[in-house]
């Protein structure tokens, strides 16, 4: 019997129809021992957010809004569930208890008139037990035996709480925690996102049930892990900006880095790592149309020697623009480098010759640039980014390249400067005018992908 780690997001645990359907492919899994991780209910993990930022204001009852909202969503999904009013009364008394100890600890919060990252990583952990305990619940409810296990017994990590960093060490090494647990039990739900240091909350940072699920994966030596969502796989584009999006078959682990490095949210950009170290396979799969194949991420060397191709595109808007020309007195690049990072959020890319150095970087991390830019000589300008990404790209055949001129030919005006293309192995850039990027992302996908 192999064990299978099913990660379920927001959206498919969001209400009880999406708990339903992710019920129905849990219950169909029964051939292997199972992990279930889940996420909050969609939106959860945001206003438990909001309540840590308001729940200090003195004047406001903002926060009690917030927790307001939190108990009625997490009711009515009990309510919706349980159709048995007697067994519901049961479970509506757990999932109380959970809501008064948030309530306790936002009341300590406003007390103490302090909020740690410690008690704001404790305040966001809310989210996943909340879903997780609905749906372990839901899960007896329907005749399933399964053991609800605590993430933080689990996944360890260093101290940094709201933005933690596993360690792959000791996750391996608590692999025992679960093996004794699969004596009992086939089925094990537990939470994604959230983690321990010394018995202390921690979390792996936005979208982090999906890293949560291939640390799972790595600390058993997990079969296979399968990432339940809202869409048909990883697909050629954003299907919210571009509907006619089409789910990639195969994709490699580097690609999928490459996607979350600039920022496609579709997966966590950690996910791939320990599933690469130990081979494990990822599947992303829609909950909501079962009969799609999904996408398969493989590892990289798999398609080393395949052709070219350029598998999806992301649209970033609003990044900017950066050249210095370098001479003799310039500084060493390093510097400038530096400089860069600490004015903006993420440097996209950043590349040099003897006479220029080019950057591209996304959101200003302070409300203006640093002088320092000016006074460095930098020209900045403001840029949409359409990226593509494949494999091989350097080594792109006539026929995709034969496309994109067209999309040149066509569009000229549009673009950035003439600064048409910045290739690498695996990506390709190309700049448009700020406010031009999304007619150019539905005009590229349609000449890459719909002719
Ligand atoms: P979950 O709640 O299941 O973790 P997310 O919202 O984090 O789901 O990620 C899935 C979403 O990612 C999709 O609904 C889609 O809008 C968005 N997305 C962005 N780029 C892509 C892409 N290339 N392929 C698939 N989904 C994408
Ligand atoms: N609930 C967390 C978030 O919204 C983690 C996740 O959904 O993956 O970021
Ligand atoms: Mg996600």
């Amino acid at each position: 019997m192999g064990i299978k780690v099913l990660k379920f997001g927001g959206t498919s645990v969001a209400n009880s129809y999406a708990m339903q359907k992710a019920f129905d492919i849990v219950a169909s899994n029964n051939k292997d021992k199972t992990i279930v991780v889940l996420s909050a209910c969609s939106g959860i993990t945001d206003k438990l957010i909001s309540l840590s930022e308001t729940c200090l204001q003195k004047n406001s009852n903002e926060y009690e809004k917030i927790l307001n909202e939190i108990e009625k969503h997490h009711l009515k999904l009990v309510f919706e569930l349980f159709w048995d009013p007697d067994k519901a009364t049961t479970y509506m008394k757990s999932i109380n208890f959970i809501l008064q100890s948030l309530r306790q600890l936002i009341e300590g919060v406003r007390i103490l008139d302090e909020l740690t990252a410690k008690v704001k990583a404790e305040i966001l952990s809310y989210g996943e037990i909340l879903s997780t305990n609905v749906f372990y619940h839901y899960l007896l409810f329907r005749g399933f035996l399964c053991f609800l296990l605590d993430a933080r017994e689990i996944i360890e990590t260093d101290n940094f709480h709201t933005n933690a960093k596993p360690n792959l060490l000791k996750i391996e090494q608590n692999r025992e925690k679960i093996l004794k647990i699969f004596q009992n039990y086939d089925l094990i739900v537990t939470q994604g996102f959230i983690g321990s240091w010394k018995k202390e909350t921690t979390l792996l940072g936005r979208g982090g049930s999906d890293f949560s699920a291939s640390l799972f994966a790595y600390s058993v030596d997990a079969d296979e892990v399968q990432i339940w969502t809202d869409v048909d796989g990883i697909m050629s584009a954003d299907p919210r900006l571009i509907p006619s999006a089409k789910p990639i078959k195969t994709i490699t682990m580097d690609e999928v880095a490459e996607l979350s490095f600039f920022g496609a949210k579709v997966l966590h950009p950690e996910t791939v790592k320990p599933a690469v170290i130990k081979n494990i396979p990822v599947k992303v799969l829609n909950t909501f149309n079962t009969d799609s194949l999904g996408t398969t991420i493989v590892s990289s060397n798999s398609l080393r020697n395949h052709a070219p191709t350029i598998n999806s595109m992301i649209l970033l808007e609003n990044c900017y623009f950066l050249k210095k020309s370098l001479d003799l007195n310039s500084k060493n690049i390093a510097y400038y480098i530096s400089l860069l990072n600490d004015n903006f959020d993420k440097l996209l890319k950043i590349s040099f010759n003897q006479n220029y150095l080019y950057a591209i970087a996304k959101g200003e991390k302070y409300t203006s640039i640093d002088e320092s830019l000016t006074t460095e000589d930098f020209f900045v300008d403001r840029v949409d980014v359409l990226a593509f990404f494949g494999n091989n790209l350097s080594k792109t055949d006539s026929r995709t390249i034969g496309k994109l001129m067209k999309i040149i030919t066509k569009h000229g005006d549009k673009l950035f400067n003439h600064f048409y293309f910045i290739v690498s192995e695996k990506s390709i850039l190309l700049l448009a005018e700020q406010g031009e990027g999304k007619l150019l992302l539905q005009e590229c996908h349609s000449t890459l992908f719909e002719q």
